[in-house]
């Protein structure tokens, strides 16, 4: 087993923070996340809303990790994005806590100011969703944004003193000649990021995009084609020493997401702001999704809550699965999923490990820290096979 971090690097029983800014310049026509278009809402009345949230629920979190997503973080006036980390690391502690506290921005709104707002307020790791350099596939996706804004963006970061960073980008557009995407590919290499992000475009229920191809004015990429772009994606990556550890993230040795980490890990996560999604204990948390229902609910005295369930135990025992087999190489501890859940998955009716095992597509190994499951190499591109087979309501 390869951990994608040294052992004892993330603690099982720290929590992580996630702190959602809902809002974005224009909404992406792939998109499918709580995001929403800015129209001039009140941000500084959002930050108060935020760190009302936080006070309330978890003061003194002292979180293991950090990630400011959204939305565009980046949109926040620097002015009010100083006051939202200062806020929350008075409530949380979190910079002296945290080991990892990244934000995520888009590049038409992180300046130099913003940049450097981030820094001041204890941030240590940059996301930029560059997504594409190519003009007109940023048109098709409608992204605010040009190619010189991703580098413009970048220089920000680097001169703000940001040495952690992160490149988002999106391949296989419909039609899209592969050696553009090689081209992407190294054109993102070329300024040097620690970590890539390279995710397959995907049809989501409900956007643009998906209206579009449902509508036959627009075809998905031919499957072996994506396939082709991924192998070279990681050709290229490995490359530039950038190697893959979870189905569409690349870092340099040592610098992987450790906030996303704890969540493949299932490690407890306190979510903050609108959408926002946490778990620990086993249960699981999540808060209004519509940034004014959520605020007026802040404002007037309630909790931000939506919902809070407490899944069996034979789901929650899945849920580790589906998340820790996307680490490549690190895979899941299964003594984990049994103190966390209860659930031997070695045991389980049908035994569709055994039978997974048996056909190449997953193997178990044994090390120092136990018995870990994790996909093939032959298997790892059919782990949604796998996964349907290991659903409790998929077995048999
Ligand atoms: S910037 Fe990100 S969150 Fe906002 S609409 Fe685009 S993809 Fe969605």
């Amino acid at each position: 087993m390869e951990l994608a971090t040294p052992p004892g690097v993330l603690l099982e029983s720290l929590p992580s923070l996630y702190v959602h800014l809902p809002f974005c310049k224009s909404r992406c026509r792939y998109c499918d996340f709580n995001a929403w278009v800015w129209k001039g809402q009140d941000l500084g009345r959002l930050v108060d809303a935020l760190l009302q949230e936080a006070e309330l629920r978890v003061p003194g979190l002292r979180p293991q990790t950090f990630f400011l997503g959204g939305g565009t973080p980046s949109l926040l006036p620097p002015e009010e994005l100083l006051r939202l980390l200062q806020g929350l690391d008075a409530i949380l502690d979190f910079r002296d806590s945290s080991l990892e506290s990244s934000m995520e921005a888009n590049p038409e709104s992180f300046d130099e100011a913003t940049a450097e707002a981030a820094v001041a307020g204890g941030l240590n790791r940059i996301s930029i969703g560059a997504q594409s350099f190519r003009p007109p596939v940023l048109a098709a996706y409608d992204r605010p944004h040009g190619p010189e804004d991703i580098e413009k963006a970048v220089a920000s970061a680097r001169g703000a003193g940001f040495e952690n960073l992160n490149l988002d980008l999106i391949f296989a557009f419909p039609g899209q000649d592969p050696l553009e995407w090689e081209a992407d590919l190294n054109r993102a290499l070329r300024l040097g990021p620690q970590h890539l992000s390279c995710y397959e475009l995907t049809f989501e229920p409900g956007t643009p995009l998906t209206r579009k191809r449902d509508a036959g004015r627009m075809e998905e990429e031919d499957s072996d084609l994506c396939l082709h772009l991924f192998d070279r994606t990681l050709e290229i990556c490995s490359e530039a020493g950038l190697d893959r550890y979870e189905i569409s993230n690349f870092s340099l040795p040592g610098m992987a997401c450790l906030h996303n980490l704890a969540g493949w890990r299932r490690l407890p996560l306190v979510g903050i702001g609108p959408g926002a999604c946490g778990w620990g204990d086993g249960v699981h948390r999540k808060n209004i999704s519509d940034p004014a229902a959520w605020q007026a609910d802040l404002e007037g005295g309630g909790d931000g809550l939506e919902e809070s369930s407490t899944p069996n135990s034979q789901t929650s025992a899945f849920e580790h699965l589906m998340m820790g087999l996307r680490l490549e190489k690190e895979g899941v501890r299964l003594s984990r999923v049994k103190e966390s859940t209860g659930v031997n998955v070695e045991d389980l009716p049908g035994d569709p490990l055994a039978l997974l095992v048996a056909e190449g597509l997953l193997e178990i190994l044994s090390g120092p820290e136990g018995r870990v499951l994790r996909a093939t190499p032959a298997g790892f591109p059919l782990l949604d096979h796998s996964l349907q087979r290991l659903l409790p309501e998929g077995r048999g």
